[in-house]
């Protein structure tokens, strides 16, 4: 994929002989805390430029305490390196799944981080590092990195939806991330599609991510094989590997009914999601990125049809739904510049922090 934030790379810096500490540019981290993979970006606070990028294992499985020194470990690496390059760190801006208090920066549930429960991931890192540091919602930091360097730059408003594992949903409204006054602004998983449908990890019946995520894909897509029907994706159910939303992508590109058929249920439930708060709030721009966003070809067909259905106070070619555009940077980005320089920010008018 083409990645639109290379060009912003920049070359080390030469720094001169006898630079005082004040004259250093400033530069802040930002921090993608996933479940699996950990990315993590070093960036200009004033020209916006992405210095440094690298991923990390999380270590998710070892415990809130083994995932802090491992990360802590790579962010003294990095101030080191920003050192070198004749930059200060004066933040540090983290996005987590889950459910965030932002004002304490703490992790309150992650599906991704087991044990996590009221984690002060926040206040940990920043006693180790000694910069401030702030924790965001990781979907607002993707869609915040989107808006700033991807395809968000030129969408204005937008509604954001990032399909994974779970759904996550963020708002950008006159520039900002929509908070709604607490931490679930946005969480357009767990909107009911179905009234009747399967249950849900957070309880209710029928939500967005039960018929839109990589995860629940694989689910619906076993069970529709265990009962018998006929399908390529047989060959990959007992195979060591098992069945992945890619493996359905794939066979739904090969013309396989039931693929196509799951990517179908993919598009027409992210269709009535997004008529749903088109109508509510008169938003004409709906951004999707996530893993599943790669099998775009195969759903988005079918949302554009729904819409066509579902939007009838709207001229559905009225609204336009783009794909993400930065892949992987998005979320580090996002943290760096959504909360990273806000902490600097603050600890600079609260020099008590
Ligand atoms: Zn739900």
């Amino acid at each position: 994929m083409q990645n639109p934030t290379k060009g912003l790379t920049e070359q080390p810096k030469q720094r001169t002989t006898g630079e005082s500490l004040d004259s250093r540019s400033q530069a802040v981290i930002g921090v993608d805390l996933g479940g699996t993979n950990t990315k993590i970006g070093l960036v200009d606070l004033t020209g916006k430029r992405l210095l440094e990028f690298s991923r990390v294992k999380t270590l998710a499985d070892r415990g809130p305490e083994a995932v802090l020194s491992n990360l802590s470990a790579s962010l003294m690496v990095l101030m080191d390196q920003a050192k070198d390059k004749g930059y200060l760190v004066v933040g540090v801006g983290v996005g987590s799944a889950g459910v965030i208090d932002l004002n304490k920066g703490v992790v309150i549930t992650s599906p991704n981080l087991p044990g996590w429960a009221e984690f002060p991931l926040g206040e940990r890192l920043r006693q180790r590092l000694e910069v401030p540091v702030l924790v965001e919602n990781d979907v607002n930091c993707i869609c915040y990195g989107e808006y700033l360097f991807g395809a968000g730059r030129e969408l204005g408003d937008f509604l954001g939806i990032a399909l994974g594992t779970g759904v996550g949903g963020c708002l950008i409204v006159d520039g900002k991330v929509w908070s709604g006054g607490g931490s679930s602004a946005g969480e357009i998983g767990h909107m009911t599609i179905q009234p009747q449908g399967e249950q849900c990890r957070c309880g209710n019946r029928g939500c967005l991510e039960t018929l839109a995520s990589a995860s629940w894909l694989v689910r619906r897509a076993e069970k529709l094989l265990r009962r018998g029907t006929t399908s390529s994706l047989h060959q990959h159910l007992e195979g060591p590997r098992g069945l992945s939303a890619e493996k359905i992508y794939r066979a739904a590109l090969a013309g396989d009914q039931v693929a196509q058929e799951l990517f179908q249920a993919v598009g027409a439930s992210l269709a009535i999601a997004v008529a749903n708060v088109v109508h509510l709030l008169g938003i004409r721009r709906v951004l999707i990125g996530g893993g599943l966003a790669n099998a775009w070809k195969v759903f988005i067909g079918f949302l554009h049809r729904e819409l066509e259905r579902r939007l009838t106070l709207m001229a559905p070619p009225e609204i336009r739904v783009v794909k993400a555009q930065l892949g992987d940077n998005a979320g580090a980005l996002g943290a760096a510049y959504l909360v990273g320089s806000r902490a600097a920010l603050e600890a600079t008018s609260d020099p008590g922090k």
